[in-house]
Protein backbone atom coordinates (compact mmCIF):
# COMPACT_ATOMS: atom_id res chain seq x y z
CA UNK A 1 0.00 0.00 0.00
CA UNK A 2 1.22 3.38 -1.05
CA UNK A 3 0.65 5.36 1.96
CA UNK A 4 -0.76 8.80 1.84
CA UNK A 5 1.33 11.46 2.39
CA UNK A 6 -0.25 14.18 5.17
CA UNK A 7 -1.02 16.93 4.10
CA UNK A 8 2.28 19.87 3.68
CA UNK A 9 2.08 22.20 7.14
CA UNK A 10 2.26 25.44 5.04
CA UNK A 11 5.51 27.12 6.85
CA UNK A 12 4.60 30.39 7.31
CA UNK A 13 6.98 32.87 6.79
CA UNK A 14 8.84 34.48 9.10
CA UNK A 15 8.06 38.21 9.49
CA UNK A 16 10.75 40.49 8.80
CA UNK A 17 12.66 41.67 11.75
CA UNK A 18 10.85 45.03 12.87
CA UNK A 19 13.25 48.13 13.32
CA UNK A 20 12.91 47.86 16.78
CA UNK A 21 14.67 44.22 16.71
CA UNK A 22 17.67 45.47 14.58
CA UNK A 23 17.94 47.80 16.66
CA UNK A 24 17.91 45.17 19.62
CA UNK A 25 20.34 43.06 17.81
CA UNK A 26 23.09 45.64 17.44
CA UNK A 27 23.58 46.70 21.13
CA UNK A 28 27.00 46.94 22.43
CA UNK A 29 27.81 44.00 24.26
CA UNK A 30 31.77 44.35 23.98
CA UNK A 31 33.06 46.62 27.20
CA UNK A 32 36.16 47.72 25.34
CA UNK A 33 34.10 48.72 22.63
CA UNK A 34 31.94 51.03 24.96
CA UNK A 35 34.65 52.20 26.30
CA UNK A 36 36.27 53.46 23.29
CA UNK A 37 33.09 55.42 22.26
CA UNK A 38 33.27 56.65 25.76
CA UNK A 39 36.84 57.50 25.19
CA UNK A 40 37.47 55.87 28.70
CA UNK A 41 40.17 53.31 28.17
CA UNK A 42 41.47 53.88 31.11
CA UNK A 43 38.37 52.35 33.12
CA UNK A 44 39.26 48.72 31.30
CA UNK A 45 41.60 47.95 33.86
CA UNK A 46 38.66 47.91 36.21
CA UNK A 47 36.03 45.22 34.02
CA UNK A 48 35.60 42.14 35.93
CA UNK A 49 35.45 39.15 33.59
CA UNK A 50 33.78 37.17 36.64
CA UNK A 51 30.94 39.99 36.56
CA UNK A 52 30.51 39.79 32.75
CA UNK A 53 30.49 36.13 32.64
CA UNK A 54 27.63 36.05 35.10
CA UNK A 55 25.83 38.86 33.57
CA UNK A 56 27.19 39.54 30.45
CA UNK A 57 27.53 43.58 29.16
CA UNK A 58 24.37 44.42 26.97
CA UNK A 59 23.45 48.28 26.28
CA UNK A 60 21.65 49.34 23.21
CA UNK A 61 23.01 52.24 20.92
CA UNK A 62 20.69 54.64 22.03
CA UNK A 63 21.22 54.40 25.05
CA UNK A 64 24.85 54.92 25.24
CA UNK A 65 24.50 58.05 23.03
CA UNK A 66 22.51 59.63 26.39
CA UNK A 67 26.08 59.01 28.24
CA UNK A 68 28.67 61.84 28.66
CA UNK A 69 32.18 61.13 26.61
CA UNK A 70 35.14 61.19 29.00
CA UNK A 71 33.01 61.20 32.46
CA UNK A 72 33.77 57.62 34.11
CA UNK A 73 30.99 58.65 36.72
CA UNK A 74 28.25 59.15 33.98
CA UNK A 75 25.66 57.71 35.68
CA UNK A 76 23.98 56.13 32.71
CA UNK A 77 27.43 54.41 32.46
CA UNK A 78 27.75 53.14 36.12
CA UNK A 79 24.41 51.60 35.14
CA UNK A 80 25.47 49.38 32.66
CA UNK A 81 29.55 48.65 32.89
CA UNK A 82 30.72 44.93 34.95
CA UNK A 83 33.13 46.42 36.96
CA UNK A 84 35.36 44.87 39.97
CA UNK A 85 33.21 46.26 42.87
CA UNK A 86 31.15 43.52 41.93
CA UNK A 87 33.08 40.72 43.16
CA UNK A 88 33.77 41.90 46.77
CA UNK A 89 31.38 39.74 48.75
CA UNK A 90 29.11 41.68 51.07
CA UNK A 91 27.51 40.03 54.18
CA UNK A 92 23.41 40.02 53.51
CA UNK A 93 23.47 39.99 49.98
CA UNK A 94 22.06 36.85 48.59
CA UNK A 95 20.95 35.54 45.27
CA UNK A 96 16.96 35.56 45.92
CA UNK A 97 16.60 38.80 47.74
CA UNK A 98 12.48 39.40 47.59
CA UNK A 99 11.16 36.08 47.99
CA UNK A 100 10.27 35.52 44.21
CA UNK A 101 11.38 31.84 44.27
CA UNK A 102 8.74 31.00 47.19
CA UNK A 103 6.33 32.73 45.84
CA UNK A 104 5.59 30.72 42.69
CA UNK A 105 2.50 29.73 41.42
CA UNK A 106 3.84 27.73 38.42
CA UNK A 107 5.94 28.57 35.26
CA UNK A 108 6.37 32.14 35.71
CA UNK A 109 3.96 32.89 37.67
CA UNK A 110 4.20 35.19 40.77
CA UNK A 111 1.38 36.00 43.54
CA UNK A 112 2.55 38.18 46.48
CA UNK A 113 -0.10 40.95 46.62
CA UNK A 114 -4.25 40.66 46.77
CA UNK A 115 -5.45 40.52 43.47
CA UNK A 116 -2.08 41.35 41.58
CA UNK A 117 -0.50 38.48 39.43
CA UNK A 118 3.21 39.26 38.21
CA UNK A 119 4.20 37.25 35.03
CA UNK A 120 7.55 36.49 34.11
CA UNK A 121 6.80 37.33 30.56
CA UNK A 122 10.21 36.51 29.29
CA UNK A 123 14.02 36.49 30.86
CA UNK A 124 15.34 38.96 27.89
CA UNK A 125 15.86 42.29 28.34
CA UNK A 126 17.51 45.18 25.87
CA UNK A 127 20.08 46.18 28.53
CA UNK A 128 21.79 44.69 31.69
CA UNK A 129 21.26 46.84 34.26
CA UNK A 130 24.51 46.10 37.00
CA UNK A 131 21.91 46.30 40.10
CA UNK A 132 18.94 44.57 38.82
CA UNK A 133 17.52 42.14 41.40
CA UNK A 134 16.83 39.61 38.55
CA UNK A 135 19.95 38.97 37.35
CA UNK A 136 20.01 35.59 39.40
CA UNK A 137 16.69 34.10 38.09
CA UNK A 138 16.61 30.93 37.08
CA UNK A 139 14.86 32.57 33.57
CA UNK A 140 15.45 29.85 31.76
CA UNK A 141 12.64 27.22 33.31
CA UNK A 142 11.17 29.97 34.77
CA UNK A 143 8.95 32.13 31.52
CA UNK A 144 5.56 32.37 31.27
CA UNK A 145 5.93 32.86 27.59
CA UNK A 146 8.30 30.15 26.93
CA UNK A 147 5.62 27.53 28.73
CA UNK A 148 3.29 28.54 25.95
CA UNK A 149 1.47 30.84 28.67
CA UNK A 150 -0.59 27.88 29.18
CA UNK A 151 0.70 27.68 32.99
CA UNK A 152 0.16 31.09 33.98
CA UNK A 153 -3.50 31.45 32.22
CA UNK A 154 -4.76 27.97 33.95
CA UNK A 155 -3.38 29.64 37.08
CA UNK A 156 -4.91 33.10 36.31
CA UNK A 157 -8.49 31.25 35.45
CA UNK A 158 -8.70 29.34 38.55
CA UNK A 159 -7.75 32.23 40.83
CA UNK A 160 -11.23 34.64 40.27
CA UNK A 161 -9.45 37.03 43.31
CA UNK A 162 -6.74 38.50 40.49
CA UNK A 163 -8.42 40.97 39.35
CA UNK A 164 -4.70 42.79 37.97
CA UNK A 165 -2.10 41.07 35.84
CA UNK A 166 1.22 42.49 35.59
CA UNK A 167 3.54 41.76 32.79
CA UNK A 168 7.20 41.42 33.91
CA UNK A 169 9.85 40.13 33.16
CA UNK A 170 12.61 40.27 32.12
CA UNK A 171 11.15 43.29 29.77
CA UNK A 172 7.74 41.68 28.48
CA UNK A 173 8.24 44.23 25.49
CA UNK A 174 11.26 42.17 24.38
CA UNK A 175 8.31 39.73 23.23
CA UNK A 176 7.29 40.49 20.00
CA UNK A 177 3.72 42.04 19.63
CA UNK A 178 2.38 39.28 17.91
CA UNK A 179 3.55 37.06 21.37
CA UNK A 180 2.30 39.26 24.00
CA UNK A 181 -1.28 39.94 21.28
CA UNK A 182 -1.53 35.42 21.63
CA UNK A 183 -1.53 36.12 25.48
CA UNK A 184 -4.39 38.98 25.96
CA UNK A 185 -6.71 37.52 23.22
CA UNK A 186 -6.93 34.56 25.53
CA UNK A 187 -6.26 36.49 29.13
CA UNK A 188 -9.79 38.32 27.53
CA UNK A 189 -11.71 35.26 28.03
CA UNK A 190 -11.48 35.46 31.86
CA UNK A 191 -14.04 37.90 33.36
CA UNK A 192 -12.41 38.81 36.74
CA UNK A 193 -9.59 40.67 35.26
CA UNK A 194 -10.09 44.03 35.07
CA UNK A 195 -6.44 45.80 34.44
CA UNK A 196 -3.36 45.29 32.90
CA UNK A 197 0.37 46.46 33.67
CA UNK A 198 3.50 46.05 31.90
CA UNK A 199 6.30 46.58 33.73
CA UNK A 200 8.55 47.52 31.11
CA UNK A 201 12.25 49.53 30.35
CA UNK A 202 12.12 49.21 26.95
CA UNK A 203 10.54 53.05 26.38
CA UNK A 204 13.59 54.31 27.95
CA UNK A 205 16.81 52.13 26.66
CA UNK A 206 14.79 51.58 23.50
CA UNK A 207 11.96 53.86 22.59
CA UNK A 208 11.99 52.14 19.01
CA UNK A 209 9.92 49.38 20.75
CA UNK A 210 6.78 51.93 20.82
CA UNK A 211 5.94 51.29 17.26
CA UNK A 212 2.82 51.64 15.45
CA UNK A 213 2.58 47.56 15.64
CA UNK A 214 2.44 48.22 19.50
CA UNK A 215 0.22 50.87 19.93
CA UNK A 216 -2.28 49.35 17.75
CA UNK A 217 -2.42 45.85 20.19
CA UNK A 218 -2.55 48.77 23.03
CA UNK A 219 -5.68 51.06 21.46
CA UNK A 220 -7.49 47.15 21.02
CA UNK A 221 -7.14 46.32 24.62
CA UNK A 222 -10.08 45.47 26.65
CA UNK A 223 -9.15 46.87 29.88
CA UNK A 224 -7.35 50.16 31.21
CA UNK A 225 -3.36 49.55 30.89
CA UNK A 226 -0.79 50.99 33.11
CA UNK A 227 2.17 50.91 31.75
CA UNK A 228 5.43 51.43 34.25
CA UNK A 229 8.26 52.22 33.34
CA UNK A 230 12.09 52.55 34.81
CA UNK A 231 14.19 55.32 34.16
CA UNK A 232 16.26 55.76 37.10
CA UNK A 233 18.55 59.25 36.04
CA UNK A 234 17.12 62.35 33.95
CA UNK A 235 19.71 62.03 31.20
CA UNK A 236 17.67 58.77 30.37
CA UNK A 237 14.62 60.48 29.56
CA UNK A 238 15.72 62.45 26.23
CA UNK A 239 13.20 63.67 23.26
CA UNK A 240 13.10 60.20 22.05
CA UNK A 241 11.73 58.98 25.04
CA UNK A 242 9.02 61.55 26.00
CA UNK A 243 7.85 60.81 22.38
CA UNK A 244 7.35 57.26 23.01
CA UNK A 245 5.49 58.22 26.39
CA UNK A 246 3.18 60.43 24.47
CA UNK A 247 2.35 57.76 22.18
CA UNK A 248 1.84 55.39 24.86
CA UNK A 249 -0.31 58.02 26.66
CA UNK A 250 -2.09 58.33 23.33
CA UNK A 251 -3.30 54.88 23.65
CA UNK A 252 -5.50 56.13 26.56
CA UNK A 253 -2.35 53.91 28.94
CA UNK A 254 -1.46 55.79 32.24
CA UNK A 255 2.11 55.84 32.37
CA UNK A 256 4.14 55.77 36.00
CA UNK A 257 8.04 55.36 36.37
CA UNK A 258 9.56 53.06 39.05
CA UNK A 259 12.85 53.98 39.66
CA UNK A 260 15.77 52.11 41.93
CA UNK A 261 18.32 54.54 44.27
CA UNK A 262 21.33 53.91 43.32
CA UNK A 263 24.60 55.16 45.23
CA UNK A 264 26.62 57.19 42.23
CA UNK A 265 23.62 57.01 39.96
CA UNK A 266 20.93 59.33 42.02
CA UNK A 267 21.42 59.35 45.42
CA UNK A 268 21.34 63.26 45.46
CA UNK A 269 18.32 66.08 46.00
CA UNK A 270 19.37 67.54 42.42
CA UNK A 271 19.49 64.34 40.62
CA UNK A 272 16.12 62.63 41.79
CA UNK A 273 14.19 66.39 41.31
CA UNK A 274 15.33 66.54 37.83
CA UNK A 275 14.44 62.73 36.91
CA UNK A 276 10.94 63.85 38.63
CA UNK A 277 10.69 67.22 36.54
CA UNK A 278 12.21 65.33 33.33
CA UNK A 279 9.37 62.06 33.89
CA UNK A 280 6.33 64.91 33.99
CA UNK A 281 7.66 66.99 30.96
CA UNK A 282 7.75 63.57 29.26
CA UNK A 283 4.09 62.58 30.34
CA UNK A 284 5.03 60.15 33.17
CA UNK A 285 4.50 60.20 36.55
CA UNK A 286 7.01 58.61 39.61
CA UNK A 287 5.31 56.17 41.33
CA UNK A 288 7.41 54.13 43.10
CA UNK A 289 11.61 55.10 44.37
CA UNK A 290 12.54 51.41 45.34
CA UNK A 291 15.53 51.06 48.02
CA UNK A 292 17.84 48.57 46.00
CA UNK A 293 17.05 44.59 46.59
CA UNK A 294 19.94 43.29 48.27
CA UNK A 295 21.50 40.59 45.69
CA UNK A 296 24.51 39.58 45.11
CA UNK A 297 26.94 41.78 43.46
CA UNK A 298 24.79 44.84 44.17
CA UNK A 299 26.60 46.18 47.69
CA UNK A 300 28.32 48.77 46.40
CA UNK A 301 24.90 51.04 44.67
CA UNK A 302 23.54 50.82 48.10
CA UNK A 303 22.16 54.11 49.91
CA UNK A 304 21.70 53.78 53.63
CA UNK A 305 17.83 54.15 54.90
CA UNK A 306 18.78 56.74 56.95
CA UNK A 307 20.22 58.51 53.67
CA UNK A 308 17.21 57.17 51.63
CA UNK A 309 14.89 58.94 54.21
CA UNK A 310 16.49 62.26 54.05
CA UNK A 311 16.87 62.40 50.29
CA UNK A 312 13.04 61.39 50.40
CA UNK A 313 11.81 64.50 53.30
CA UNK A 314 14.12 66.84 50.95
CA UNK A 315 12.33 66.03 47.53
CA UNK A 316 9.21 66.52 49.40
CA UNK A 317 9.97 69.81 50.44
CA UNK A 318 10.74 70.70 47.11
CA UNK A 319 8.29 69.06 45.17
CA UNK A 320 4.70 69.06 44.87
CA UNK A 321 3.22 65.69 46.16
CA UNK A 322 2.63 64.26 42.83
CA UNK A 323 6.24 64.63 42.06
CA UNK A 324 7.44 62.79 44.60
CA UNK A 325 7.67 58.95 44.40
CA UNK A 326 6.78 56.59 47.16
CA UNK A 327 10.19 55.13 48.80
CA UNK A 328 9.93 51.64 49.48
CA UNK A 329 11.17 48.42 49.96
CA UNK A 330 10.25 45.06 49.05
CA UNK A 331 10.20 42.66 51.73
CA UNK A 332 9.98 38.89 51.79
CA UNK A 333 6.47 37.93 53.17
CA UNK A 334 5.08 41.39 53.24
CA UNK A 335 1.59 41.78 51.68
CA UNK A 336 2.73 44.87 49.76
CA UNK A 337 5.73 47.34 48.94
CA UNK A 338 6.90 48.45 52.55
CA UNK A 339 7.41 52.24 52.98
CA UNK A 340 10.08 53.17 54.52
C1 LIG B 1 5.83 45.06 42.97
C2 LIG B 1 4.99 43.88 42.70
C3 LIG B 1 3.62 44.00 42.37
C4 LIG B 1 2.96 45.35 42.21
O1 LIG B 1 2.89 46.06 43.41
P1 LIG B 1 2.11 47.46 43.38
O2 LIG B 1 2.30 47.99 44.75
O3 LIG B 1 0.69 47.15 43.05
O4 LIG B 1 2.75 48.28 42.33
C5 LIG B 1 2.89 42.86 42.20
N1 LIG B 1 3.43 41.63 42.31
C6 LIG B 1 4.72 41.47 42.63
C7 LIG B 1 5.28 40.10 42.75
C8 LIG B 1 5.55 42.59 42.81
O5 LIG B 1 6.85 42.40 43.09
S1 LIG C 1 14.65 43.41 34.45
FE1 LIG C 1 14.68 45.65 34.25
S2 LIG C 1 16.24 46.32 35.71
FE2 LIG C 1 16.58 44.14 35.34
S3 LIG C 1 18.10 44.03 33.71
FE3 LIG C 1 16.06 43.93 32.77
S4 LIG C 1 15.59 46.04 32.24
FE4 LIG C 1 17.26 46.12 33.73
Amino acid sequence: MIPVPAPALQPVPPAPPARWQQLWRDAIRDPAQLLALLDLPELAGRLSPEAMAGFPLRVPRGFVDRMRRGDPHDPLLRQVLPLDDEDRPAPGFGLDAVGDLAASGGTGVIHKYRGRVLLVATGSCAIHCRYCFRRHYPYAEQTAAAAGWREALDYLATDTSVSEVLLSGGDPLSLSTAKLAEFTRALAGLPHVRRLRLHTRLPVVLPERVDEELLAWLAGLPWPVVVVIHANHGNEVDASVAAAVSRLRATGAQVLNQAVLLRGVNDSLPALADLSERLFAAGALPYYLHQLDRVAGTAHFEVTDDQARSLHEALAAQLPGYLVPRLVREVAGAPAKTPL
